[in-house]
């Protein structure tokens, strides 16, 4: 790995950070605080939040294995995606990779902070070697992103072209594990002290049950997850989330039986598709969802929406002609859904 002031872009390792009142006391037990302008009266929401969210990567660390100095909370994992950029990519100098299809906002962010995309195509099988995207780098490649189980294919990246990566690469892979609970590999994320030059990303969004409260999370070491910290909003993520999140961690096997019930629903769901006259090819999963190559995808998109079901249609992305994405709801929609396919002529 490149030395972590090498990847760092010099403006954001040199940064002073903006410290805040709730920053610079710690460690002491104090009840009056008159530091930071608040108002007295309205608690709890009166007061400003951890900035850094001890007690929330508390839990996390117990519930994910991870180490708590290795956890960054952001509002979403847009935010994660966004400040990966802003620590480490030198706008129109620096570049990325990424495997395609794939999860549309690394693409948005490169194009925002000005930093060059560089899309590797998936084979048939929706797999990559490590080597092409290895070849796909030069000495200004910061990032390379892969996202496993992939958006929006569903399938698993092989393990060991992932390892080859992080192995054979000096800047940082990012892996997108945003729906590792719905698969049967063993998350990365366990691993993230074998590997400094990796960045795993989470979010509460999908299994989690949480998309509303926007938490996501990035694992990585130390070093790194200081040069985030010294980056993002002081008070980036808010009291309510940071409540609420402890919340749903406080139950981890409640999530577990809904992701059980939801795997349960996909795989008849599946079964049922490839009974439909439309179904051409439903694509093998490890997530909440599938892909599946239909007759007319835009066609049956439109007969869907009209009759108040959305699906997400992804015909017009990289081998994904006519395929549609679906994810897996209660029994109740996926009936509802599957009904109307049944009644599509
Ligand atoms: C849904 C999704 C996320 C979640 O993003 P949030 O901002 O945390 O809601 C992240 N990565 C991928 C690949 C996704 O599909």
């Amino acid at each position: 790995m490149m030395s972590l002031e090498k990847l760092v872009r010099p403006n954001i390792w040199s940064l002073a950070p903006y410290s805040s009142a709730r920053d610079e006391y710690s460690g002491h037990e104090a009840h009056v605080f008159l530091d930071a302008n608040e108002n007295p009266y309205g608690a709890p929401l009166n007061r400003y939040p951890d900035p850094l969210q001890r007690k929330l990567k508390e839990r996390i660390a117990q519930v994910k294995d991870v180490p708590a100095d290795h956890i960054f909370l952001g509002n979403g994992s847009d935010e994660a995606i966004d400040l990966l950029y802003r620590c480490f990519c030198e706008p129109r100098q620096d570049n990325v990779v990424a495997i395609e299809p794939t999860y549309g906002m690394y693409k948005v962010c490169a194009d925002i902070n000005d930093v060059e995309y560089r899309p590797v195509l998936l084979d048939e099988h929706f797999q990559i070697k490590a080597a092409s995207l290895l070849a796909a780098c030069d000495e200004h490649t910061k990032l390379i992103w892969i996202c496993s189980p992939n958006n929006p294919t569903g399938n698993d990246i092989e393990r060991e072209e992932v390892l080859k990566v992080i192995q054979g690469f000096k800047g940082l892979v990012v892996v997108d594990e945003a729906y590792s609970d719905f698969s049967r590999l063993r998350p990365l994320r366990l691993d993230i002290q074998q590997h400094p030059n990796l960045v795993v990303l989470n979010t509460m969004s999908k299994a989690w049950a949480s998309a509303a409260i926007r938490l996501g999370m990035a694992f990585a070491s130390p070093e790194i997850i200081a040069v985030f910290n010294k980056v993002k909003y002081p008070y980036n993520v808010n009291l309510l989330t940071q409540e609420q999140a402890t919340k749903m961690l406080s139950d981890p096997f409640e999530i577990d039986r809904k992701v059980q019930l939801i795997l349960q629903q996909r795989t008849q769901m599946i079964e049922a598709f490839r009974l439909l006259p439309i179904c051409q090819q439903v694509y093998p999963t490890d997530a909440n969802f599938f892909l599946v190559r239909v007759t007319d995808a835009q066609a049956i998109y439109d007969y869907l929406v009209e009759r108040g079901i959305i699906v997400r249609n992804r015909t017009r992305v990289t081998l994904c002609n006519n395929c549609l994405r679906i994810t897996v709801g209660t029994r109740s929609e996926n009936d509802e859904l599957l009904g109307a396919l049944r009644q599509y002529k």
